[in-house]
């Protein structure tokens, strides 16, 4: 007599040898604006909520840098957001000049016919025209049609640089006043717990105060004096903590709560409030909670507007760090309680770093310089004077921020020869701009396989974009800032960005191989599933870290 279970087995016929690992329902994607891969390292003694858990239960590719010079937020995002670089994603830099276009195109610039939903004028205009490649959010629609997408970030570049095309919803704070918006593009109107915190926000803002949340006389490990020399104050404050926002008298007057809202896009609530959106995301949404794995990415900006006055190893960037990882704990925890622990996997990056104050730098004898604007003027008149010279005409030429331009057109008039009046050029910026480390000419940057800085270089440019030179600073230079700190070079402090993976696959360890933002595409589809092959066949600058 055949045994009920395995007469059973014969009906049902062939059964898989072995089980399919389960599938993550959930993946958060997160990105911390201007978050250096070593501030992980100085904070990670006094770390004990989110980060710490990355830290502890990650899978960390601390080789992670990115592969490319415009070292920029919208070309962060879009890349980690979508597995490609720069030249392949089609977002070069936060903007861009098309030789030949007097306008200058932004990254989540769109047709003008895109109104911001509500009404905010900050938010029309704004799409995905710019990113050419798909991003993990429609891929994964692709496989699951019932899948959703939240995006939500304190910048509209960074929303629709991790959210791409086709986000279910795609937030973004509003410095106008209304709270979180998104664009005609992301739907007609917003989802009503977006709408619902968008009316709320302004309770929460009003005279909200920052206090260092750390022990004032035992600061963690390499944080900054206050008050640091480079340093640029709060609005109407003297560089010290604490510092509050302002009071409106009446808090349904548009220009009071435009003020107010600009003023919390300087602040840690940014981020507070952003995470807080993201759990009311996670609940109303029921993210995670069906068979269609979900995607919810979190672009937290308050970092990089902190840092660009303070510094990252200021106290403000210190404290506002230590306040993300409690945040990150509190939503982290949610999604063990919703979803079980087994069931959402996390990974973690940066769009960019950041440098040292040039003057934080001079202190730990590395090399730091601020290059007027003035001594910018100055190299811009040698470089007129010599085309006047050579030419016998007057020819257009202007320096935006690292690039040269000229008018082509202009030079060929005159009789001139493009690539040797290039050439020429880069000789004079070598002899007059001492900061200067290297240059390079249009031929060179829209050139391809380069290695090294130029092969970086070629990553952030396209035949139309490149201007006539690209000046690339020597190491620590700051170009036309007279206070704070900035990124956007090839150097080791601007590329070198955290790269985290949490749950199951993941195994917990640190690996030193090469690896950058464009392999977090194609190592989440792994981990969802996805075959090696499938995942090539995307055509992905990145590959999947996992076997
Ligand atoms: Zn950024």
């Amino acid at each position: 007599m055949i045994g009920a279970s395995l007469l059973l087995a014969l009906l049902q016929g062939p059964q898989p040898a072995q089980e399919a690992p389960p599938v993550p329902r959930l993946v958060v994607l997160i990105c911390v604006d201007q978050l250096r891969e070593n501030q992980l390292d100085r904070l990670s003694p006094v770390l004990t909520g989110g980060l710490h858990r990355l830290l502890e239960e990650g899978q960390r590719f601390r080789g992670a840098r990115l592969g490319y010079l415009i070292t920029e937020t919208g070309p962060g995002h879009v890349t980690l957001g979508s597995g490609c670089l720069p030249d392949k994603s089609g977002v070069l830099a936060n903007q861009w000049r098309v030789r030949g276009n007097k306008d200058l195109v932004y990254c989540v610039g769109g047709p003008a016919d895109r109104l911001g939903v509500g009404g905010s004028y900050e938010a029309s205009g704004r799409d995905a025209t710019n990113l050419r490649r798909p991003a993990l959010g429609e891929i994964l629609g692709q496989r699951w049609p019932n899948s959703k997408v939240i995006a939500i970030s304190g910048k509209d570049r960074g929303a629709i640089g991790l959210g791409g095309r086709t986000a279910d919803a795609c937030l973004w704070w509003d410095k106008g006043g209304r709270g979180w918006v998104t664009s005609t593009a992301f739907g007609e109107s917003l989802p009503p717990w977006a709408a619902a915190a968008s009316r709320g926000w302004v309770h929460q803002a009003a005279g909200w105060t920052w206090n260092v949340s750390f022990d004032a006389k035992a600061p963690p490990p390499g944080t900054q004096a206050d008050q640091r020399p480079g340093e640029v104050p709060l609005p109407g404050g003297d560089g010290t903590l604490p510092w509050s926002l302002p009071q409106p008298a009446d808090r349904g007057d548009s220009a009071e709560r435009a003020k107010l809202a600009g003023r919390v896009y300087a602040v840690p609530l940014l981020d507070a409030l952003a995470l807080q959106l993201g759990r009311e995301a996670l609940q109303a949404e029921d993210l995670g909670l069906d068979g269609s794995p979900d995607l919810l990415c979190l672009a937290l900006s308050s970092c990089d507007s902190v840092g660009h006055r303070f510094g990252p190893k200021s106290r403000e960037v210190t404290d506002l760090l230590l306040r993300l990882d409690r945040d990150l704990g509190v939503m982290f925890d949610l999604l063990d309680r919703r979803l079980g622990a087994d069931s959402w996997i996390a990974c973690l990056s940066a769009d960019h770093g950041v440098l040292d104050l040039p003057e934080q730098r001079l202190e730990e004898n590395l090399p730091g310089l601020r290059v007027s604007k003035g001594e910018l003027g100055r190299l811009r008149g040698v470089l007129r004077d010599h085309l006047k010279e050579t030419l016998k005409s007057s020819c257009k030429l202007t320096i935006v921020g690292h690039a040269v331009w000229m008018n082509a057109d202009d030079v060929r008039a005159a009789g001139g020869d493009l690539v040797q009046v290039r050439r020429q050029l880069a000789e004079l910026v070598r002899e007059h701009a001492p900061w200067a480390d290297l240059v390079f000419t249009n031929e060179e940057l829209t050139a391809n396989g380069a290695a090294g800085i130029l092969g970086l270089a070629q990553a952030s440019y396209q035949e139309s974009t490149a201007p006539d030179l690209l000046i690339h600073t020597q190491p620590g230079t700051l170009l036309g800032l007279s206070g704070g700190t900035s990124h956007g070079s090839a150097h080791e402090y601007d590329r070198s960005v955290p790269l985290i993976f949490m749950g199951t696959p993941f195994t917990p360890g640190e690996h030193t191989r090469s690896a950058g933002p464009e392999d977090a595409v194609p190592t989440l589809l792994r981990a969802l599933g996805w075959t090696t092959q499938e995942i090539e066949a995307f055509g992905f600058d990145g590959q999947s870290l996992l076997p």
